[in-house]
């Protein structure tokens, strides 16, 4: 499985550089989502830099979602907060996409009864003014080819494959400087899971941010250059390729991760 969805062969077999440092896009500080007296998320802090991909992995209700919702203001902060380039995001979906971010939730959420091509505007009707963006329609295009071949189809009708390209081609379409991804696997054919994340890859490198949250671990850790580990709410040890999926499965089931020699 891991073998089919590695970065490419050019970016793997080139030699190991030293990490930039990168400015802060995204800041999350000791956020916390609480459900009635159910603490979900409990002081979660970590940082995606300007066009970094980094993973957030951890087991089934870690609390990885309800990260991401409270990051997009779609479920209430109890505690914390969230700043992109400095500024203070505020807990109001509408805004917060105007100031750069969007998300593909879990699930995906498209409209069923509408066309992609009416799913797809709703993107393009939420990009800011005055900037080229990023990726334009055609690359858009050439990434998710069924956003284009099934343009008329009710998006309902669509495979669970085909429908998470059409979510991320939607969320694209607001050309946001960080993409968030909910777990964009679930439910895929390696062979789907593959060409995504091969999408995923060029996305990135034209410059946009991506924090994916999946609770796959061994092809997280292999595709984001970082990846912090979540569990039972709280951020438990920051990974990268060098760790080793034993220790972060580990973790996921109580484990204390050792790190250079030192418990955490
Ligand atoms: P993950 O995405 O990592 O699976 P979630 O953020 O969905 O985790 O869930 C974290 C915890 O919060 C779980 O215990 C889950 O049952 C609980 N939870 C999630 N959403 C709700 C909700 N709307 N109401 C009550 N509890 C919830
Ligand atoms: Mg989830």
């Amino acid at each position: 499985m891991s073998g089919t969805v590695t970065r490419s062969e050019a970016t793997a077999s080139a030699p190991e550089r030293v990490p930039m440092p990168v400015a802060p896009l995204l800041e999350v500080s000791n956020l916390g989502v609480t459900y009635g007296r159910a603490q979900a998320v409990d002081g979660v802090t970590f940082s995606v830099g300007e066009g970094e991909l980094v993973g957030l992995v951890g087991p089934n209700g870690a609390g990885k979602s309800s990260t991401l919702l409270a990051i997009m203001g779609e479920v209430r902060r109890a505690a914390g907060e969230v700043r992109l380039r400095g500024a203070p995001v505020p807990a109001r979906p509408e805004n917060v996409v105007r100031m750069g971010l969007a998300m593909v939730p879990e699930g995906r959420h498209l409209f069923p009864s509408m066309t992609v091509h009416e799913n797809l505007e709703l993107g393009r009707l939420a990009r800011r003014q005055g900037r080229t963006p990023r990726l334009d329609d055609a690359e858009v295009a050439t990434l998710f080819p069924v956003t284009v071949e099934f343009a008329r189809r009710r998006a309902g009708l669509l495979s669970g494959g085909q429908q998470q390209q059409v979510a991320i081609a939607r969320a694209l379409l607001s050309d946001p400087d960080l993409l968030l991804l909910d777990e964009p696997s679930l439910g895929l054919s390696p062979t789907i899971v593959a060409s995504v994340f091969s999408a995923l890859e060029r996305i990135n490198s034209l410059g946009v941010a991506i924090l994916l949250v999946e609770q796959r671990a061994e092809m997280t850790l292999e595709f984001c250059a970082r990846s912090y580990v979540l569990v039972g709410g709280r951020i438990r040890f920051e990974a990268d390729r060098s760790t080793s999926v034993e220790t972060v499965v580990a973790s996921f089931f109580g484990a204390a991760p050792v790190v250079s020699g030192n418990r955490l």
